[in-house]
Order: C-alpha cells, then structure tokens, then sequence
C-alpha cells in the first residue's frame, strides 16, 4: 500500500517521525515538553505553537504521520481514544442523529448513550450482521453521523465500508470508522470512501500497552473538523509530549506486529475451530465467518490479532480458562505485543456469557497454543 507521498506505508512507519537534527545529527526526534512557546522580536509566534492545550511538537509529528498512513487531510491525536470520539460527538447539533451499531466496543456505546440522554442528539442502533444495516437505520434530514466499528468487538462481524459510506452520503450524513482492530496497514477507510477515521491508538498503533491515545482523520477539511479542533482545545483532551513521543516509537513498527499478529491469530483459530472444548470460533479471517468475504476486501494486509471463542460448558468454563492461561494475561485491552485473554461477560452483559475474547500479540504461535490447549484441557 502507498501513501500519499508514494511511499510505502511500510517505510513511512519505519521513519515515523524520523529525521536527522542538523546541530547533533541525531536520527529521532527529541521529546518537547515546554507548555508555552515565545514569540519573536515582532510578537509573532517562533514556531507552529503557542500552548500546550493547542498542539505540540511531538503531537503534531504523531498527527502528520498518521494523516500520511490513512491518506487524509488532516489528523488529530487525543489523550485517549473516547476523548478523540467525544469530540466528533460534540460535532452533531442537538436535533440531528447518530446511527451506529448495537453491538461495538462498550467504551463508545456507553458515550452515545449519554449523550442521546443529556444532549437531545438521536441515537439509532443497527445489526452489524445485516448487509443492509446501515442503510436501513439512517433517515435523511436526521441522520447527521454514521458511526461504524469493523471488525465488531467482540463478535468481529464485520462491517462493508464502502456500502456504509454510500449509505450515508445518500441520507445526506458523514461516514466515521472506528478502525482501531484494522489499522491502515490493512485497511484504509477514506480510500474507501469514510470520511473519518478513528483509532483508538492505544491498541496497535502504540503496540506496547504503555500508552493511552486516541486519533481522528479527516478526508477533508471544514467546519465539522474546524469543530473536533476547537473542542479538543477547549477541553484539552490532546496528546501529551511524552505519551506522543512513546505512540511515534511504537508506531515504527506497527506493520511488523500486525502482520505477526494476523498470522499466528489465523493459525491460533484454525487450530481452536476443531477442539472439542471449543463451540465456535469467531476470527474474520476463517472461511467458515459470515464476513470473511467482505473481510478479504477490505482487510488487504491481514485479519489481525483479534478472536473470540465460545467455550463448551458455559460461563463456569469460560471464567475457568480465564484464569488458567500463564502466558495469556488475563486482562482487557487489546493490540499489544502480549497476549491477553478476557471474559467479556463479567465486563458488559450483552455479549455471550461463554464468550473469550483473544488478543494474540507476537510470541511464539506453538506457545500460545499449547497455552489454550492447557487452559481448556481437562476439568
Ligand atoms: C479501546 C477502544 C476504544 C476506546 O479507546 P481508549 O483509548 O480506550 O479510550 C474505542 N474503540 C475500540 C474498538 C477500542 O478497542
């Protein structure tokens, strides 16, 4: 995949941020922690800044790498992924819609729900399983956001960008993706035609469970986007200096780790899918998934580390192998280079109470296997 420059993702990431500092030569960037920035002799700013609650220059190196990957025109980083999502939220006026679907990561349902409480903003959930989903839930003249989440946490269902995108242009609404499980190394939802990205970067894009951040892109600039800016500086949800410096340095090498990821993810649930212990495994990169084949179009560089399984002998079993993996970590979040394993039941109710969510990261497949084959082994 290129970017916008003609480059490789691939080498964009590998130079994430990356230049040569013409006084000392060194080849990363320093770390700039000052709040406030002076101005020159004729009181105009030296540089791009003025204060920390604005932008930074460690943010806004995160912010033009990440506007190069998902090939936009503009990227913002945020303190955390929700803070990122509140602030497109505050863009829809009271009166109008947000369509998005009933099954996604908790976190942002939770965040649309409050605000359809507390703001007057409609809120009209759809099946991600439905092909027709999307279309079916927007009104044109409401509808003001379409929100989507593919893959769907924690089910993985998932979601056709491009006819969610024609969906909503034709009511008359934007298209938001949440695209933190499939990063642009595998899919870019502007190319097919969202007109915002958003990643929770706490996940792939940081890779190392060591940082929380959040990213929007835009297609375009305009005032909804003039409006996520103003409120990202009003509220100061940005990017510290430091956690933007730890995202840069871990972002380098995002498209290694998926990539191991997405292999090993494959061969963990092809090997899950014939044991006994075992009811379902739900990967989009399995044949047997009802979205593999949309999947296989919109996820060119892997299925990613994401799966879920559905433990025989319900939830009693499903927390037993919880707590027996030793090198799965029992813990919730996902896309780090560790393994993590979570009974999603005891977190939010509507999902499956057999239900395991998977995280694989980047250890060796046959550990990770022979790890599973323990926990569910047995009685
Ligand atoms: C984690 C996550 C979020 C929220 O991001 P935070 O960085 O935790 O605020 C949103 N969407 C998805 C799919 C996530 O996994």
């Amino acid at each position: 995949m290129k970017d916008q420059t003609d480059r490789s993702i691939e080498t964009e990431l590998a130079h994430a941020g990356g230049f040569t500092d013409r006084e000392t030569g060194a080849v990363v960037p320093p770390i700039h922690p000052s709040t406030t920035f002076a101005r020159d002799s004729d009181y105009e700013p030296v540089g791009d800044y003025l204060y920390i609650r604005d932008s930074s220059p460690n943010v806004a190196l995160v912010e033009g790498v990440a506007r190069r990957l998902d090939g936009g025109a503009a990227a913002l980083a945020f303190g955390s992924g929700l803070a990122a999502a509140a602030a497109l939220f505050e863009t829809v006026p009271a009166g109008r819609g947000i369509v998005a679907p009933e099954v996604m990561y908790h976190g942002t349902l939770a965040l649309l729900r409050r605000l359809a409480e507390t703001r007057g903003v409609g809120l009209t959930l759809f099946d991600p399983t439905d092909p027709d989903g999307v279309r079916s839930a927007v009104r044109e003249g409401e509808t003001d956001l379409v929100w989507i989440e593919t893959p769907v946490n924690p089910t993985w269902d998932v979601v056709d960008i491009a006819a969610a995108a024609r969906a909503a242009h034709e009511a008359g609404a934007v298209l938001a993706v949440d695209s933190t499980v499939a990063p642009p190394v595998t899919t870019r939802p502007l190319q097919l035609g969202a007109d915002l990205v958003f990643h929770s970067a706490t996940k792939y894009y940081n890779g190392h469970s060591d940082v929380g951040a959040g990213i929007l892109v835009t297609a375009t600039p305009g005032t909804r986007w003039d409006e996520a800016t103003a409120v990202r500086h009003l509220t100061g949800g940005v990017l510290g200096p430091f956690e933007a410096w730890l995202l840069l340095r871990g972002m380098r090498t995002l498209h290694l780790r998926y990539e191991r990821a997405s292999e090993t993810a494959l061969a963990v649930a092809r090997h899950l899918e014939r044991h006994a212990a075992v009811e379902a495994v739900l990967y989009p990169g399995l044949e047997s998934h009802p979205g593999h084949e949309v999947a296989a179009r919109q996820m060119t560089g892997g299925f990613g580390g994401m799966l879920s399984i559905l433990v025989a002998g319900g939830e009693a079993s499903a927390r037993r192998v919880a707590t027996r993996t030793r090198v799965f970590v029992p813990a919730t979040s996902l896309g780090g280079v560790e393994s993590l394993i979570e009974h999603r039941y005891a977190i939010e109710r509507g999902v499956a109470p057999n239900l395991l969510r998977l995280s694989v990261g980047i250890e060796a497949a046959g550990d990770l296997v022979a790890d599973l084959e323990q926990a569910l082994g047995g009685g």
